[in-house]
């Protein structure tokens, strides 16, 4: 860091323009904005400057005494040699200086601003180039929206008041933070401040109203960090804390708050690193302790994710959440590996099943499973691939059914395998799939040898 960004207060003070030109019009003025007294000395002055609020005009050639009393000065001259001078005259007195385009010459420099008062955003590149900064602040000025000072004066002409009713800091701050992203700010935005006065003091009506912590139970889709929501990925950016298991890949994790607190719970086959109670009581215990819980899963969070069971303890104990739908492993995974999973001439339904129950055997109902015209998806389905696929052809499918199995769908390390009922047993022991791994089968695994081109991520 080069310079330190500071906000200083200069109303009724006296700050010094050296210059008489547009670039120091300029400057007095926004001096003048800020509330300062401001004298100018040039040899000629604009008369409409001259005769401004504020102004103290001096008609002449600058000297040292023009600085008594200023507590800010800048100069902007056309002559070097002028700017020179009060530069070593003001640094000699102490007196921060700024001489416009000549950073040598400066002990501070002025910021690009963006305002939206009160709020307002300051920004520079030291000095390194000033195209750049304005390239951004074009870009802020387009994120930020206008109204934004209608927000920041609201929340200024309550501050005092919620600071007294609200006594307890973390508190006060979880009751802004809902304030002023919620509906508060929505109908304060629109101009609506009456209804967002009342919600607000309808939020400060009861204590118990101001949420002590919340629970986002986000399914983060199947790998491509591409395929994240846009709610997931705001809600990634806010939480406090990151609560993720194995399905989740290292791009998605790395996508979260930078400085939110990381809990890994772990869960491949038959190594859980918490049980899912513990899961429960962790969420529980974190939204307890006033904080934003991101519980990032794979997939959707309601498809075999189990995402009820935790949202259950949840609302058993009064926390609030909200649950982010995610794209799920079936959706992510066929598209990607080029397998339509309905189509009008191979299947009219698709079923997903899980092939792996929590006392680890395979109870299905296989007769379902067999019928024609659909398409079959088997989570967690790899350990018992053999037992399915001879089930199925017990049951009724012709042995020369198309079956795929497709590793680490939408990935860098997307492989996709794909036989009959009858082959891919054996093509998956000699070829060793990795985990996470999904099945798929029916006729519409034929298509992807059509379709596969089209997906980048495809072998
Ligand atoms: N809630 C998740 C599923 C959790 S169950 C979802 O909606 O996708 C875990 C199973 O999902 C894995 O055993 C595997 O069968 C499947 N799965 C998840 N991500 C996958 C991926 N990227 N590729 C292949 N299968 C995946």
């Amino acid at each position: 860091m080069d310079f330190l960004p500071i906000f200083a207060n200069v109303r009724n003070k006296l700050c010094l323009v050296v210059g008489g030109g547009q670039v120091a019009t300029r400057k007095a003025g926004v001096l003048l904005e800020a509330g300062a007294r401001v004298r100018v000395v040039a040899p000629e002055i604009d008369a409409d400057l001259a005769k401004q609020k504020g102004i103290e005009p001096v008609v002449a050639r600058f000297e040292a005494s023009h600085l008594d009393g200023a507590i800010l000065v800048i100069a902007a001259t056309n002559d070097r040699n002028v700017n020179k001078q009060v530069s070593e005259l003001a640094q000699a007195r102490s007196i921060p200086v700024n001489v416009v385009d000549d950073p040598e010459l400066c002990s501070f420099i002025m910021p690009a601003i963006l305002d939206r008062s009160p709020l307002m955003i300051a920004f520079s590149s030291g000095g390194a180039s000033p195209v750049l900064t304005r390239m951004m602040r074009g870009k802020l000025e387009t994120l930020i929206p206008q109204n934004y000072s209608r927000l920041a004066a609201f929340a200024e002409r309550f501050r005092e008041m919620v600071k007294t009713r609200v006594t307890n800091p973390a508190k006060r701050r979880i009751f802004w933070e809902n304030a002023l992203e919620g509906v508060v700010a929505e109908k304060v935005l629109t101009g609506d401040e009456g209804s967002a006065e009342a919600m607000l003091q309808k939020m400060l009506a009861n204590e118990d109203n101001i949420q002590r912590g919340e629970v986002y139970l986000v399914g983060a889709g199947p790998g491509d960090p591409d395929l994240l929501t846009f709610r997931a990925l705001r809600l990634m950016q806010k939480a406090d804390v990151v609560v993720y298991d194995n399905l989740v890949s290292k791009p998605i994790v790395d996508m979260t708050r930078r400085d939110a607190e990381r809990v890994y719970v772990g869960k491949k086959r038959d190594d859980h690193t918490l049980r899912q109670e513990e899961i429960n009581d962790l969420l529980v215990r974190l939204a307890k302790e006033g904080k934003r819980v991101l519980r990032l899963k794979g997939g959707d969070p309601f498809i075999f994710g189990r995402g009820g069971e935790e949202i259950e303890t949840l609302a058993a104990e009064g926390i609030p959440f909200q649950v982010v739908p995610g794209i799920t492993a079936a959706s992510g995974v066929a598209s990607y590996a080029g397998i339509p999973l309905t189509h009008r001439d191979y299947a009219q339904s698709c079923m997903f099943v899980t092939g792996h129950l929590k006392d680890g055997t395979m109870n299905l109902d296989w007769a379902a499973l067999a019928r024609p015209k659909q398409t079959v998806v088997v989570y967690m389905g790899l350990h018992g691939l053999d037992t399915l696929c001879s089930e199925l052809i017990k049951h009724g499918m012709p042995d020369t059914t198309p079956i795929a199995i497709v590793q680490q769908g939408t990935t860098q390390n997307q492989r996709v395998f794909t036989g009959t009922l009858k082959t891919l047993p054996g093509i998956a022991a000699r070829e060793k799939p990795q985990a996470p791994t999904l099945i798929i089968v029916g006729g519409v695994v034929t298509l992807r040898e059509k379709l596969a081109w089209f997906h980048p991520h495809n072998n």
